[in-house]
């Protein structure tokens, strides 16, 4: 059991709630938050401690895990009002959630002298959350890396240090492309396969059997799209977020990448279209639509 760390964990939605479960379930000291009394709620009937605002849960935490849907919310919830300051000198951010590598950049350059920032954002979904069994790309500095791993195993089945402060959010933006775009192929197959006359659930079995299967074909087809539920409990406004992260670090660096920026504009008209509050793949009945 590990009772040394007391962990201030701030976002406690759809993610951060199992995963900061996880965490007391290791045995550490967790006091979390959330704008959302019913997330917090949650969180105490899960053996949590409730803090009464952000600064509150990072007085006297050692770690500081946020989760929230990205950086600008991030840096308003550390930075205004420098509540930052309220957590010891020398503390950890872990952040977690999906932002863009320059935000983490910067929010690291905000609190330096005080804290140290490793971004360590996750794959999985929210079935990995539960089962601590998250993929995470770490950046940071090694000595940070090293401190934060013992806490970043209590959720996960794999860690990589990816690079410094920002490389975890762009190898996580980088991730998501690759995800977003193998939804589309994924959709568009079974929309032209079912024109064509294939039984839908037939496309996905021989897909998943054959070289064209992808995560979506495998993790999200059946379970999610073809069962009806649309229940994976990843937003649509997140996935087209993290896409155009993708996109604009493209962009930054001088590329041409045609197929990025084209995945990017789907995802994004999609959440225009549908709203970024519905389940991702819901971007099924986008694309449905589409195809007339
Ligand atoms: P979510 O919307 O379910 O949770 C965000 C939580 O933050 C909510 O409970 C909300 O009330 C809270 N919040 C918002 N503003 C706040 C503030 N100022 N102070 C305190 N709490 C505040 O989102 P999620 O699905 O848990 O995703 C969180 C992050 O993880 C996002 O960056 C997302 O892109 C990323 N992510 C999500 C998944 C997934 O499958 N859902 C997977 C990997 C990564």
């Amino acid at each position: 059991m590990q009772t040394a760390t007391r962990i201030a964990f701030i976002g406690l939605g759809q993610m951060g709630l199992p995963m900061a479960t996880n965490l007391v379930k290791a045995g550490y000291e967790v006091a979390g938050f959330d704008l959302s009394p019913e997330a917090l709620q949650k969180f105490v009937n899960e053996g949590g401690q409730a803090a009464k605002s952000a600064a509150d849960a990072m007085a006297g935490s050692d770690v500081i895990i946020t989760m929230l849907s990205n950086g600008k919310v991030v840096r308003n919830v550390l930075v205004e009002g420098k509540a930052y300051l309220r957590a010891p000198n020398g503390a950890l951010i872990l952040e977690m959630s999906s932002s863009a590598p320059e935000e983490t950049r910067s929010l690291a350059e905000a609190v330096s002298g005080h804290l140290r920032v490793v971004d360590a954002p996750v794959s999985g979904g929210v079935k990995r959350a539960v089962d601590g069994t998250l993929a995470v790309m770490a950046g940071g500095a090694d000595a940070d890396f090293l401190a934060a791993r013992p806490v970043l195993e209590a959720m996960s089945a794999k860690i990589f240090h990816c690079g410094p402060v920002g490389a975890g959010h762009a190898m996580k933006a980088i991730n998501n492309y690759v995800s977003g775009a193998g939804v589309i192929a994924a959709v568009e197959a079974v929309l032209l396969g079912n024109a064509f006359g294939l039984d839908e659930a037939k496309v996905v079995e021989v897909l998943n059997a054959s070289s064209g299967k992808n995560n979506a074909t495998e993790v999200k087809m059946n379970q999610f799209i073809l069962s009806g539920t649309f229940g994976s409990g990843f937003a649509l406004g997140l996935m087209a977020k993290d896409i155009r992260t993708a996109a604009n670090l493209s962009v930054s660096l001088g590329l041409s990448q045609q197929g990025l920026t084209q995945t990017a504009d789907l995802w994004d008209d999609a959440a225009r279209t549908l709203g970024g509050a519905v389940d991702h793949t819901r971007f099924y009945d986008y694309l449905k639509r589409q195809v007339g």
